[in-house]
């Protein structure tokens, strides 16, 4: 996602968000009902799962009604129609499965409640009401009792039942939209790919609904509130281009439709699958968040698709799609706009990340994780890879993992293997200084002329605190209209690079290309 807001961002502990193991859940349907008159939701789950032999409980994760308004309450937990027995507490419930389990029928839990959060239920900017789920990371358990971890994936079912005057956008493929008696309409929204909690959704709202082109068979739809129209259906075309791009460069798009919709998400866009849910303020008919939707959407092939295993890898996500968002706006508009993009990450991941590394030792606080770290430095991780290895490397290293991993989970070691097994090379050393050290490089420099024995004399030291890195630096050596570019590795703290030169030049440029995530402060 796109993170519109301030955030606070507090020390970790213990990571404790692990699933239990033994349980993988293969299919949630929820049937759910919503009401103009109240904000509460009547729900049904039904959830078939696989466990192994020894696994006699399934824990699932659902925010419990604990004396104030908000949360939700269980009314019946059963299975084949017989009752279960359950504990409620904690905001997890915990069932026993019966002793003739069978993967092929489905544990039912009916409830009912108010949710406090990840069920946004409120008034659009034009005071009309509206219901959006966002779950991001973990909130779907404010209205879905799920294993609400990006680890174990499912497909899902959703059946709506809402006032009739709404539409109803959901994950995966629309099977049902019928009337109903007494002014209510009934959605059937289902995904048949795997996806995590954090990413299946509904949106529930009064919409003006565009069909766009199908691309490469995936049908592509605009969806926005009926007074943003004829701005909302003109921003959001762009997505058209962003869908060729992506298809053309990773792989297939991995799910049945892509629908981009303006919503009351907290972030600044949010990427669920195969409806993209925007902030409001994303449409202003002038095409303003054309990285934004660049962003979203390249979340659907790395995120979605596939996804990180575990917390701390989430630069599998954002660093991803940071870095397609530059690479697309290279595509169009050259490589100024990459360069300039990376520039401007460079600043936000040398003055706000966090001083835990890429990949953090600990991911307690999950919405300290969208930080600078995941965003701009994962993207620039991926930038100096592409530098490393090369262009057509680093495609086949793109395209070899995304493959490898739809529909799946990866850690940052698994990419990591990808990359080094299809560029030949060992890249230990490259990923641990860049994905495990909490630091960035500082680079100060100067240069010296001799004419006497035609000599430019450039020194290089790595200033900061720590290891030194080992990097590959770039110079241009500027004499009237001629750059001569120089390229260096550099693995010591301090080096002197020696040049044969005849005359002084006029000036030099470090890192003209915007190769190297360091600070560079010429002495
Ligand atoms: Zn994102």
């Amino acid at each position: 996602m796109v993170v519109s807001f301030c955030l606070h961002i507090s020390s970790s502990a213990q990571s404790k968000w692990l699933p239990e193991p033994g349980i993988d859940i293969q299919h949630y349907e929820f049937s759910l009902e919503f009401f103009d008159e109240a904000d509460a939701l009547f729900g049904k789950a039904q959830i078939f799962l696989e466990r192994e032999s020894d696994i006699n409980e399934l824990k699932l994760d659902l925010i419990k009604k604990e004396g104030g308004k908000s949360g939700m309450e269980l009314k019946t937990v059963t299975y084949s129609s017989s009752p279960l027995t359950y504990t409620f507490e904690n905001d997890v419930i915990s069932i026993g499965l019966p002793a003739n389990f069978d993967s092929e029928k489905p544990i039912e839990i009916e409830y009912e409640g108010i949710p406090a959060d990840g069920m946004i239920i409120s008034k659009n900017k034009h005071g009309d009401r509206t219901f959006f789920g966002d779950n991001w990371p973990n909130r779907a358990r404010h209205w879905l009792p799920v294993v609400d971890h990006p680890s174990d994936k499912a497909t899902v079912a959703f059946k709506v039942i809402v006032p009739e005057k709404y539409q109803v956008v959901g994950t995966g493929s629309l099977r049902e939209e019928s009337d109903l008696d007494n002014n209510r309409r009934y959605y059937h929204w289902e995904s048949e790919a795997q996806i995590a909690t954090k990413v299946m959704v509904i949106g529930i709202a009064e919409f003006a609904i565009q069909y766009l082109s199908t691309r490469q068979g995936i049908p592509l739809s605009s969806w926005v509130y009926p007074q943003d129209r004829e701005a909302g259906f003109y921003d959001y075309a762009l997505a058209e281009e962003v869908l060729d791009f992506m298809i053309e460069k990773v792989g297939p798009y991995p799910f049945e439709k892509l629908a981009n919709v303006q919503s009351k998400t907290k972030f600044g866009g949010m990427e669920n699958a195969s409806n993209i849910f925007y902030m409001e303020a994303s449409v202003d008919g002038k095409r303003s968040s054309e990285g934004l939707i660049a962003h979203e959407v390249a979340h659907q092939w790395f995120g979605n698709s596939a996804s990180e295993s575990d917390w701390q890898h989430i630069w599998l996500s954002e660093g991803f799609a940071t870095y397609f968002t530059a690479l697309f706006l290279e595509d169009k508009y050259g490589f100024e706009a990459l360069q300039k993009s990376m520039d401007e990450n460079r600043i936000t991941a040398l003055t706000r990340a966090p001083a835990t590394g890429v990949v953090p030792q600990n991911a307690d606080n999950l919405m300290a994780l969208l930080n600078a770290n995941s965003y701009q430095k994962g993207g620039w991780v991926l930038h100096m890879l592409r530098t490393k290895v090369g262009d057509e490397k680093f495609w086949q290293i793109i395209r070899s993992y995304y493959s490898k991993y739809a529909g799946k989970n990866a850690s940052s070691s698994d990419f990591q293997a990808v990359a080094e097994k299809i560029s030949g090379k060992k890249l230990d050393n490259f990923f641990t200084q860049w994905l495990r050290r909490p630091y960035n490089p500082a680079i100060s420099w100067s240069y010296s002329f001799d004419a006497a024995k035609g000599e430019l004399s450039l020194n290089c030291t790595q200033t900061h605190e720590g290891e030194p890195f080992d990097l590959d630096l770039e110079f241009d050596i500027v004499q009237g209209e001629i750059k001569a570019r120089k390229s260096f590795r550099m693995i010591e703290k301090s080096r002197n690079f020696v040049i044969p030169m005849k005359k002084a030049p006029e000036s030099i440029v470090i890192d003209p290309d915007s190769r190297v995530l360091a600070s560079f402060s010429k002495k």
